[in-house]
């Protein structure tokens, strides 16, 4: 009889992935944390029985998080990554030279922990690299308090159910915006629109307040199912949205680093959004 896990994300809709090797399953302080193989996937960890990332397809949403931010700044020297306890945003962030330091704010150590022992294909050496700063904290008490600044934030967090709830809050953007650079850029994981527009018309409701340019990127994750997945993108600076093409092939080509699914074009493509979800964010 096969086994199945199941994400009960929606009232009304529940996915289900064939287990073919169960290899962990337990609770840490705070989530349920699973991790599977798939025939289709890969490796799936689940946390609270919903997909964080699968080794067939997290370079791309990994590559269009750290790349896309990264690459329109243009000289991004410091990051901050919330969440991303799995190391693959990490891993994607560092590959830039360019960037001399990452500071990454994972609640859940467990999750760390697990994923350099079982998921090395995601977060490959990122644990390992000098460069890299691991703080165990709740990221809404870090940016409340830190004296750090960056250049970019990246918010690799779980849905709004649990700990990461006071993610996709007001308060917490407008403390990331104080810990951001002149000309800084935040970017967020916001849900697949079709199926949680209640996520992005609220982040893009306070990015409205706090930013002078606000808006959202999509980019198709097949386990994330339901259609385009979301990014929210906020900066003072209304230019950074706007690099041409060009320039963006030309840092690319100079970054040396090698992608699957972000390219320059793919960049600029990713900002038009279709009109169901235009009206989202409004
Ligand atoms: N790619 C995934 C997605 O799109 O849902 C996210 C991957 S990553 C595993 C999400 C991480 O956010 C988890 O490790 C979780 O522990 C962490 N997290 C949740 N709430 C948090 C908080 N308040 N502060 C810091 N990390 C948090």
């Amino acid at each position: 009889m096969d086994a199945w896990s199941e994400e009960v994300l929606h009232d009304d809709l529940r996915i289900k992935i064939r287990i073919d090797r169960l290899l962990f399953d337990s609770k840490t302080e705070h989530q349920r944390l699973m991790l599977f193989e798939s025939a289709t996937f890969g490796r799936v960890l689940t946390l609270d029985s919903v997909v964080q990332t699968t080794e067939s397809d997290e370079f791309i949403y990994h590559e269009m998080m750290a790349h896309l931010p990264i690459l329109a700044h243009g000289n991004a020297k410091h990051v901050l990554i919330v969440g991303g306890g799995d190391g693959g945003m990490a891993e994607e962030v560092l590959k830039h030279d360019s960037v001399e330091r990452v500071t990454m704010v994972e609640i859940d150590p467990g999750v760390v922990a697990f994923s350099k022992k079982y998921l090395p294909d995601i977060c490959k050496g990122a644990f390992d690299d000098a460069r890299l700063n691991l703080v165990i904290a709740d990221g809404a008490k870090f940016v409340a308090g830190t004296d750090e600044r960056f250049d970019v934030a990246i918010i690799d967090s779980t849905d709004p159910i649990g700990p990461a709830e006071v993610l996709f809050t007001e308060a917490f953007y407008g403390n990331v915006k104080r810990c951001l650079n002149a000309g800084g850029i935040i970017a967020t994981q916001n849900g697949v629109p079709f199926l949680q527009s209640d996520e992005l018309t609220g982040t893009l409701a306070a990015f409205r307040k706090l930013f002078r340019d606000a808006t959202c990127y999509l980019a198709t994750v097949p386990t994330y199912v339901g259609g385009p997945m979301a990014f929210g993108w906020g900066s003072d600076d209304e230019t950074l949205r706007q690099i041409s093409e060009e320039t963006l092939t030309e840092r690319l080509e100079a970054s040396g680093i090698e992608t699957r699914y972000y390219t320059p074009a793919v960049h600029k493509a990713a900002f038009a959004l279709p009109p169901y979800i235009q009206d989202m964010i409004r």
